[in-house]
């Protein structure tokens, strides 16, 4: 039995070819019954409340993970920078159980830590106090109580403004801080760390021992990590779909 981790899909109605992987990669899942699925965050571009439920993709990403319950498949959620508005009606329709911005499992017994990643990027000051800013529960309660199609409106031009301050900003300002990464470690006192957002796939072994692996994104490598009792790897969705039943 397997536990696989995915984020950053960033699916959206633009990209029909990544919403078909992601269809073909779930059926995959749950014909192998895996044991868990946790999708750290950035599924869809936009989550604008779980009464966004029916502008596509949703309405189809919703039917695949749904499918997951009936073959057993446990499924885990995480918020990301885009997607952090999943409610009630997101897990009552799909079986999922939402994850915290800090979630701790043991993964064949090691202690491991769960993030999306955004928070770990504390160089970038400016974007940690926006974020403080959304993610609070009066702005969040504020933003839900107006109509979908204004929110829309307003998604759609934050993004074009994401894009543009992402360009500005520097390369190292866009990754995580080492030192962060090494406090939230030894608080949660965690082996191993997996996370995405950066969309920087790699692997990183420290020299005491622990472990951080950062899932790549859907754009171009469209990446799965593999976990059973042997370890870990690191898949491209495209191998996973092909490989050998015993290694599934
Ligand atoms: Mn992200």
């Amino acid at each position: 039995m397997t536990t696989l981790f995915v984020s950053d899909l960033h699916l959206a109605s633009a990209r029909p070819a990544q919403l078909a992987l992601f269809q073909q990669f779930v059926a995959r899942v749950a014909q192998r019954r895996a044991r868990a699925l946790y999708i750290l965050g950035d599924l869809v571009d936009a989550w604008l409340g779980d009464d966004d439920d029916g502008s596509p993709p949703n309405r189809e990403i919703i039917a695949a993970l749904a499918s997951l319950r009936a073959a057993g498949v446990e499924l885990h959620v995480g918020h990301g920078n885009r997607d952090f508005l999943y409610g009630p009606r997101f897990v009552a329709a799909t079986g999922a159980r939402l994850l915290s911005d800090y979630a701790v499992i043991d993964l064949y017994g090691t202690t491991t830590l769960l993030t999306h990643g955004d928070l770990l990027c504390t160089r970038d000051v400016k974007y940690q106090r926006f974020r403080r800013v959304v993610r609070h529960p009066l702005t969040r309660h504020a933003f839900l109580a107006t109509p979908l199609a204004w929110r829309q409106r307003i998604a759609q031009r934050t993004r074009s403004g994401t894009v543009a301050s992402m360009r500005r900003k520097d390369d190292a300002i866009m990754d995580v801080e080492e030192s962060s990464v090494a406090a939230i470690m030894a608080r949660y006192q965690a082996r191993l760390l997996i996370h995405g957002h950066t969309h920087r796939p790699a692997i990183h072994d420290y020299a005491d021992g622990r472990r951080r692996i950062v899932l790549g994104d859907w754009y171009e490598r469209d990446g799965v990590l593999v976990c059973d009792d042997a370890g870990q790897r690191a898949l491209r969705v495209s191998d996973y779909l092909h490989l050998p039943a015993v290694q599934a």
